[in-house]
C-alpha cells in the first residue's frame, strides 16, 4: 500500500454564529486592553481537514484547527511530497521526515499542528486498512466507555451559568469546566465576580461532583497567586493554564502553592515539550490535543510518559482523535466533551465538519467495535454553510 495524494482543504464557517455572550472566558488578549481583540481571537471558525488516497482507494480523514490557511500551506508546500509514494505502515519513519525536514522552523505550533493532521489521516489509513478502530491499533480497549466532563459554563450572568450546570446535571454528568470571565485588568472587583461564579455552579452541582475551572492563559503569575489560595474551599479538581503556555515556571510555582492541581498542555507540543513540563512538575494533568501536538504517533508516546510519571492524560476537547488514544491508555480516566451547540467559540464545527462523533449519553461517550479507522465520514449536510479553499 502506498499513498497516493494529500488534499488539504480549508472550511471556514459562514453560517450563522452565536455572539460571546457576557464576560465569556478570560484569555491571554486580556492584559492588552481591547476587549473586541480579545473575542476576536479567542473565537476560530475554520478547520483544515487533511484526505490522504492511497493507491487500493483507501482514504484517511485528518484535521487540524490552528492557523488553518496556514496549516494548508506547510501540507500542501512542505509534508505532502514527504509522504506521496510511501508505505503508511511505515508512520514513525514518515512521522520523523516531516519532524526533521521542518526542524529549523517547525517544531511547535502550526508546524505541528500540521504534521498531527497528516499523521491523524495516516493513522484513519491503518484502521481502514485492516478494519480495525484505531484504539485497537493502540492496544484497545482499557475501559468499558469513556466518562467525559462537561465543558462549556461560560462567564454569563450567574443564574443563566447555574441553569447550564442544572440541565447538564440532569443529563447525568458528573463534572463539569466552568469559564472565569476576569483577569488582573479587572481588579479585586473581578477577584470578587470570579469567586461568585464558582460558588455559583459549585451551588447546583454539589461537592459530589467534580467541578474545573480554566482561565485559558488569561491571568498573569501575581494574579494567580492572589486568588488560588481562595479557591481552595471550593476543591476543584483542577485549575486550566492559569498563565501563558511559555510561562513554564510559572505554571511549576503554582501548581506547588496549593492542593489545586494546575492542568495544561493543550497549547504545548511534541514529546519533548511534555517530558519538560513533567520534569519540572509544573502540571498535574496533561492535557495535549492530539490534532496539534504531532497526531497519534507523538499522543501515544505522550501517554507512556505520562504513565512512568503517573500524571493523568485529559485531552483538550473530546473528539474522535483524542477519544481513540483515552480508550487505549489507563493513563487517560476521562475526557472532555463539547456539547453540540450552534457555532459560538468554534469548537462545535467539529460536528458541522465530520460525521460520526459520538454524543454524551448519562456522562459517557463509547467508541464502537465494528467502525474501522477513527471513525469520521465527511458531513454532507452543512457543507453549503461553509467556505471551502482547495
Ligand atoms: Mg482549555
Amino acid at each position: 500500500m502506498k499513498i497516493k495524494s494529500v488534499r488539504a482543504r480549508v472550511f471556514e464557517w459562514k453560517g450563522k454564529t452565536v455572539p460571546p455572550q457576557g464576560n465569556f472566558c478570560s484569555n491571554a488578549m486580556d492584559l492588552l486592553y481591547s476587549k473586541a481583540e480579545t473575542m476576536s481571537t479567542f473565537r476560530f471558525h475554520s478547520w483544515t481537514v487533511v484526505e490522504i488516497e492511497t493507491d487500493d482507494g483507501i482514504i484517511g480523514l485528518g484535521n487540524v484547527a490552528l492557523a488553518p490557511k496556514i496549516a494548508k500551506a506547510i501540507i500542501d508546500e512542505y509534508l505532502a511530497p514527504l509522504v506521496i509514494g510511501q508505505d503508511p505502515w511505515d508512520y514513525e519513519y514518515l512521522w520523523q521526515r516531516m519532524y526533521r525536514a521542518t526542524h529549523a522552523w517547525g517544531r511547535k505550533g502550526v508546524t505541528m499542528g500540521a504534521i498531527s493532521a497528516v499523521d491523524l489521516a495516516i493513522w484513519d489509513i491503518l484502521g481502514k486498512s485492516v478494519n480495525k478502530p484505531v484504539f485497537k491499533l493502540l492496544g484497545g480497549r482499557t475501559k468499558e466507555k469513556i466518562p467525559c466532563y462537561y465543558s462549556k459554563l461560560y462567564r454569563t450572568d450567574l443564574k443563566a451559568m447555574q441553569e447550564e450546570a442544572q440541565t447538564y446535571k440532569d443529563q447525568g454528568f458528573k463534572a463539569f469546566k466552568m469559564r472565569f470571565g476576569y483577569g488582573p485588568g479587572h481588579g479585586q472587583q473581578g477577584v470578587v465576580e470570579n469567586l461568585k461564579s464558582v460558588e455559583a455552579v459549585r451551588e447546583v452541582i454539589g461537592y459530589e461532583n467534580d467541578l474545573m475551572l480554566e482561565c485559558y492563559m488569561g491571568w498573569n503569575l501575581e494574579y494567580a497567586k492572589r486568588i488560588l489560595p481562595k479557591l481552595v474551599k471550593y476543591e476543584p479538581r483542577w485549575l486550566e493554564e492559569p498563565v501563558i503556555a511559555d510561562d513554564i515556571d510559572g505554571y511549576a510555582e503554582l501548581n506547588q502553592l496549593t492542593d489545586i492541581p494546575i492542568s495544561g498542555g493543550e497549547h504545548e507540543f511534541s514529546l519533548y515539550g511534555f517530558k519538560q513540563l513533567l520534569d519540572k512538575k509544573a502540571v498535574s494533568v496533561v492535557q495535549y490535543d492530539t490534532n496539534r501536538v504531532g497526531g497519534i504517533t507523538a499522543a501515544h508516546k505522550i501517554n507512556a510518559l505520562c504513565e512512568a510519571y503517573s500524571v493523568p492524560v485529559i485531552p483538550h476537547a473530546g473528539q474522535m482523535h483524542n477519544y481513540h488514544l483515552t480508550m487505549s491508555t489507563l493513563a487517560s480516566p476521562m475526557s472532555e466533551y463539547f456539547p453540540q451547540f450552534d457555532v459560538e467559540v468554534g469548537n462545535e464545527l467539529f460536528y458541522y465538519i465530520f460525521k460520526g462523533e459520538p454524543v454524551a449519553e448519562n456522562g459517557f461517550v463509547d467508541l464502537r467495535d465494528d467502525v474501522p479507522g477513527l471513525g469520521l465520514t465527511m458531513n454532507p449536510d452543512y457543507l453549503d454553510q461553509f467556505t471551502i479553499t482547495e
